[in-house]
């Protein structure tokens, strides 16, 4: 396997490993699934990233999603100076949350209230209590290979760093909790239908990534969405879209109005927090209003709606909505795919590419996989050998084969075709 020769990376990943387990505050970052050492970031700009050896990278995860804008926009980066220079936290409310929150319910057509949390686990952590809560039932359906945040209830058979460490769910989960964790497979619509036939009564939610980033990128099939908004509606239980990572990716409306599908619930983050710590989750007045301080289902944040970070969020809301700023996201995103699909067909290698908004995912094999086994049956020391290649060539895709990647708006035509040339020598070298 090829590797930069990467010291002062190599330096830090020995040291880190010290102090932190893994030496990775989140195991992706570890890079166990393609091996090699992770690279240590020292700054951002735009497309690009540099490391600790001052090499520098075109970046396709963004920071797994909320640098849409690309990395330190003036902007971004002017507001939350200006709202670190007024204090930077205070335990009680701002206008800024207000203003935040009135955008959110503006932009996506199923919510009409939001609570802002601090990470897309709390989120969705948060919306599955309320769900139980609201129903007054204890069983929740998930699919194979979503990932929703590291929550115990949603740690089974869940997708990102736990098929890379192959783990189907978590040590240190009560079988107790998960024994309520019902997990189907992903656009199985006669599975779904019989979960409710047999089961309907007791679901108190069908929570789901409507455009799934965590196996690779799966679309769900319309119908697949269709038919859960009907069972749930028919069976009274809660639908939840986990939003986190699609929402104000794949356009501005996210993944529910892209099918035209509204959710009761819906979890939000990346994007909305612009590299700050802000996720939420939102819907339905009537159930949002079943939360504290009204209702009966607790919930709550020392840092929820911390000023700086709606600040970086707020604005990044704004740079999202300026003209033509999907269309331009989405043609770089297939730019990519379309020129890295005819660069491995020259080399002979199978291969294909989807792109939804600004999300991608491309496969070592021969069609775009619709369900978690046929992502899994990609050929992954190809794509391992791809991946060291392009970070040779610097250029930086997800260091898993299950993981999506993303472009932000600086990701211009003439990055994206840097890129394709770059891939286009590495498949020769891998074919
Ligand atoms: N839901 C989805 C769909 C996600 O992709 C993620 C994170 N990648 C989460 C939830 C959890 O978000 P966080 O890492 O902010 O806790």
């Amino acid at each position: 396997m090829t590797q930069d020769s990467t010291s002062r990376n190599d330096t830090l990943f020995a040291r880190a490993q010290q102090t932190t387990p893994g030496g990775v505050n989140s195991p992706v970052r570890a890079f166990r699934s393609v091996g090699g050492t992770p690279r240590f970031i020292t700054r951002a700009d735009g497309p690009y990233f540099w490391d600790a050896d001052g090499k520098r990278y075109i970046d396709y995860i963004g920071s797994w999603g909320p640098a849409i804008v690309g990395h330190a926009h003036p902007q971004v980066i002017k507001a939350v100076q200006d709202a670190a220079a007024k204090g930077l936290s205070f335990g009680a409310p701002t206008e800024g949350e207000i203003e935040i929150a009135e955008e959110i319910c503006k932009l996506v057509p199923s919510i009409e209230q939001v609570r802002l949390v601090s990470s897309g686990t709390e989120a969705t952590m948060s919306a599955l209590r309320l769900a139980r809560g609201a129903t007054g039932r204890d069983k929740i359906v998930k699919f194979e290979g979503c990932y929703h945040g590291h929550a115990d209830s949603l740690l089974v058979k869940a997708g990102s760093g736990l098929l890379t460490f192959g783990n189907p769910t978590s040590a240190g989960v009560p079988e107790d909790f998960v024994k309520h964790t019902l997990v189907l497979d992903y656009n199985n619509v006669p599975q779904l239908e019989d979960a409710f036939e047999s089961m309907g009564d007791t679901i108190a939610c069908v929570i789901v990534e409507p455009v799934a980033g965590n196996m690779n990128l799966i679309r769900a099939t319309p119908e697949f969405l269709q038919r859960m908004r009907e069972l749930c509606t028919e069976h009274g239980a809660v639908l939840i879209f986990d939003e986190v990572m699609c929402g104000f990716r794949v356009g501005l409306g996210g993944a529910q109005e892209m099918y035209g599908i509204s959710p009761d619930l819906t979890a939000l983050g990346k994007v909305i927090g612009g590299g700050l710590p802000v996720a939420a989750f939102g819907g339905r007045a009537e159930l949002m209003q079943k939360m504290a301080p009204l209702g009966p289902v607790y919930q709550a944040g020392t840092l929820s709606g911390n000023p700086v970070a709606v600040a970086a969020g707020m604005t990044t809301l704004k740079l999202v909505q300026e003209p033509g700023f999907y269309e331009k996201l989405g043609a770089a995103a297939e730019r990519l795919v379309a020129g890295l699909t005819a660069a491995a067909k020259e080399a002979g290698i199978p291969f294909c590419g989807d792109a939804v908004g600004g999300m991608f995912g491309f496969y070592f094999s021969n069609s775009v996989p619709s369900t978690y086994a046929q992502m899994m049956a990609g050929d992954k020391e190809r794509f391992n050998r791809f991946f060291h290649g392009m970070l040779d060539e610097g250029v930086y895709f997800a260091p898993a084969m299950f993981e999506a990647g993303f472009v932000s708006a600086q990701h211009s035509d003439a990055v994206i075709d840097e890129t394709i040339e770059a891939a286009r020598r590495v498949f020769k070298r891998i074919g």
